[in-house]
């Protein structure tokens, strides 16, 4: 029996949702007496594959199957449920990004297993198993008890962390014996936004909202983000009024993001919002209403004008840094 952890890649690289699911895998199946054993679907090189021994799994099924790339859900689940058949899987855990929301249900009934999506930390109990997971975009918690024999987990960004614990690792190459036929998706083209921290890896990230009053004030975000190394983000409506692009969209409907800290400027922290936010290590909050819902959420708040006080983060950053 084992925990079978998928791994997603961008062009052949591991991300950090992908890290923190493994750290996550190898912790359950240390927790339930099993073994941990990660999967990789796609054109990945060796030595990408050998870094998962880092977080602490030893064994890592890989199909180099170049098709994958076309991140195809429907034939990823196929290949999942072949390989979890292939270790006698009793977990399979996937990271709650966009890849693992869209397999995980095909999966789990592939494997007629129960699924808890957006878990959020190890199991309260293993029998039966109970799980917490993040309910109403992440404004309360939600007991999950699950009593298929089989169960698929994915994991709520930044709920567990990434832990190093180096192990040597063995990679098996592994063939789910796909055809063409099971890759129904065909991407044509691809187009990238390059030159800009993507913002589902970025560790900081400098978000502002409407209290910005307009685009021409956004020339402090982009300098504070640029000393800070960080990626910029905006509330929904930002995005609607066209003063940002909708890649920088963040929230329930838009990108939902975990770094380990978030600047909320201007933004009133609607539930919506926060649903794509609430990952965060810690939030930052910058308002001029003491009663914004964003305090609720926030790890430090200023009740204050934005306008005059990014300036002062900007010169405190500047500082920093030299
Ligand atoms: C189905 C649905 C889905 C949605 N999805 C999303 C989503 O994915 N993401 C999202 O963001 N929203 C989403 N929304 C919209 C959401 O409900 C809020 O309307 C939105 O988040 C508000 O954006 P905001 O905080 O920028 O603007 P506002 O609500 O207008 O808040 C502006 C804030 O700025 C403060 N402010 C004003 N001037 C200053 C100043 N000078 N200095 C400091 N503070 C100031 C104000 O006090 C206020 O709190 C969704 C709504 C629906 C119905």
């Amino acid at each position: 029996m084992s925990v079978l952890i998928y791994i997603d890649n961008t062009d052949g690289k591991f991300k950090k949702a992908g890290f923190e699911a493994v750290s996550y895998g190898v912790a359950l199946a240390a927790q339930a007496g099993s073994e941990a054993v990660a999967v990789s679907l796609g054109n990945v090189a060796e030595a990408e594959l050998l870094k998962l021994g880092n977080y602490g799994v030893s064994k890592v099924l890989s199909s180099t199957d170049e098709r994958f790339a076309s991140m195809d859900n429907q034939a990823a689940a196929k290949a999942l449920a072949f390989a979890a058949a292939k270790v006698g899987a009793e977990i399979v855990v996937l990271a709650h990004n966009n890849l693992g929301k869209a397999i995980a249900p095909r999966l789990a009934v592939k494997l007629q297993a129960g699924l808890v999506s957006n878990a959020t930390g190890l199991p309260l109990n293993l029998s039966p198993f109970t799980v917490n997971k993040n309910v109403f975009t992440g404004k309360a918690i939600g007991h999950a008890v699950v009593h298929t024999a089989v169960k698929v987990l994915t994991l709520s960004y930044n709920s567990y962390g990434v832990v190093e614990k180096p192990v040597s690792v063995n990679i098996e190459a592994f063939d789910a014996g796909l055809g063409d036929a099971d890759f129904g998706l065909k991407v044509e083209q691809t187009q990238k936004v390059t030159g800009k921290i993507l913002l589902s890896e970025a560790e900081i990230v400098v978000a502002g909202g409407r209290g910005m009053k307009g685009p021409e004030n956004w020339g402090g975000i982009e300098e504070l983000a640029e000393i800070l190394g960080a990626g910029t983000a905006c509330s929904r409506p930002v995005s609607d009024e066209g003063w940002r692009s909708h890649g920088e969209h963040v929230g329930q409907t838009g990108k939902i993001i975990a770094p380990n800290l978030y600047f909320a400027l201007g933004i009133s922290g609607a539930i919506q919002h926060l649903g794509g936010v609430s990952g965060s290590k810690v939030i930052v909050a910058v308002n001029k209403d003491p009663d914004a819902p964003i305090f609720e959420a926030a790890d430090y708040g200023i009740v204050g004008d934005v306008m005059k006080v990014l300036p002062q983060f900007i010169e405190a950053a500047k500082e920093l840094k030299a």
